[in-house]
């Protein structure tokens, strides 16, 4: 990646940016959450001081951080990450705002300051470089400190570490940064916090929960489908006979009423020419989720090896049958 200096306006086309606006507008939970990802930063540094942070934002759920790492994170570090993080909270660092100027963060981009809890001489803060290329011109440009950990960020945050009440971390996947398939490959930790353990407590009791009531799971345990993803696929039920009759009632009852509403029915192929698709607007816009097109002669070689085997055979016989006459 370059480390070059951009011009704000190539870096303005960002559409995924919020504005300053948009950032205020974050509830106080989000608040929570956006701070436990510079809290999980700070740790995971400890641990591993090569470490570099990419986007760190809260989401639905809770929050998540991408960063590089030379340690490939798996839950069972997850532990120690949070001991970390747990000595970082009770630390009560504040969240310190601090401004400066986009010279200065440049500097303190490419020795590796930003996104670290040191310097790193010989390791630029790579995506905090990147990240400042999209500040448009005349944006105040803002640190956050708590501790050690000084981050690029436009804020806002909890007023101290402290402030975050109770948190976990839940899963690791794989994210390119940006979003770009062609940009580096990033592990992305996903964390939940919330005001205090009751709060956490619920939510954690509500996934598990949801996980009893899994469609999945439950049309299994009743014996209405079965989901074969070796030989079928996922999300293709095979469905069972008890749950076939639920199919058959539910197709009953969609007849009747169009029925009764004066529809009259018609029928289609299920399959049609690639033209069709194309004059729908499904394929220019929907090709990657669509199903791709049927090979109709995907088969034709051994089909042929097959028929050319039982002419062969079929003489022996010939030849056979006459020797017994
Ligand atoms: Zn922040």
């Amino acid at each position: 990646m370059s480390t070059d200096h951009q011009s704000p306006s190539s870096a303005q086309q960002n559409a995924d940016r919020k504005t300053l606006d948009q950032r205020y507008q974050m509830t106080e939970l989000e608040r929570i959450r956006h701070s436990c990802a510079h809290v999980m930063a700070t740790a995971i540094l400890r641990l591993w001081p090569d470490a570099q942070f990419a986007y760190g934002p809260p989401v639905e759920n809770g929050f998540y951080y991408d960063l590089e790492c030379s340690h490939r994170i798996s839950p069972e570090d997850f532990e120690k990450i949070e001991a970390e993080m747990k000595r970082e909270i009770k630390a009560n660092h504040p969240f310190e705002k601090i401004v400066v100027t986009r010279e200065q963060a440049i500097q303190d981009a490419q020795s590796g300051r930003l996104g670290g809890l040191t310097e790193r001489p010989g390791t630029p803060s790579t995506f905090k470089l990147d990240l400042l290329n999209q500040i448009p011109e005349g944006e105040p440009i803002s640190y956050y400190r708590n501790g050690d950990f000084v981050d690029l960020c436009a804020g806002p945050h909890v007023t101290r570490t402290g402030n975050i009440g109770a948190f976990k971390l839940m899963s690791v996947a794989a994210a390119y940064y940006k979003g770009d398939e062609k940009g580096p490959q990033l592990q992305r930790i996903y964390g939940t916090a919330f005001k205090n353990k009751t709060g956490l407590e619920e939510y954690l009791k509500m996934i598990e929960e949801a996980k009893k009531r899994d469609h999945r799971k439950i049309g299994a345990e009743m014996g209405l489908y079965a989901i074969d993803t070796e030989y079928v696929g996922p999300g293709m039920p095979l469905w069972l006979p008890k749950g076939t009759v639920l199919v058959e009632e539910l197709e009953k009852l969609a007849k009747e009423t169009e029925f009764a509403a004066g529809y009259v029915r018609v029928r289609t192929p299920h399959l049609a020419k690639e033209k069709m698709y194309k004059t729908s607007g499904h394929l220019p816009y929907y090709a990657e989720s669509m199903f791709p097109p049927m090979e109709m002669d995907e088969h034709r070689a051994d089909r042929q090896k097959i028929e050319a085997r039982i002419a062969e055979l079929e003489k022996q016989l010939a030849y056979y049958a006459k020797k017994i006459k």
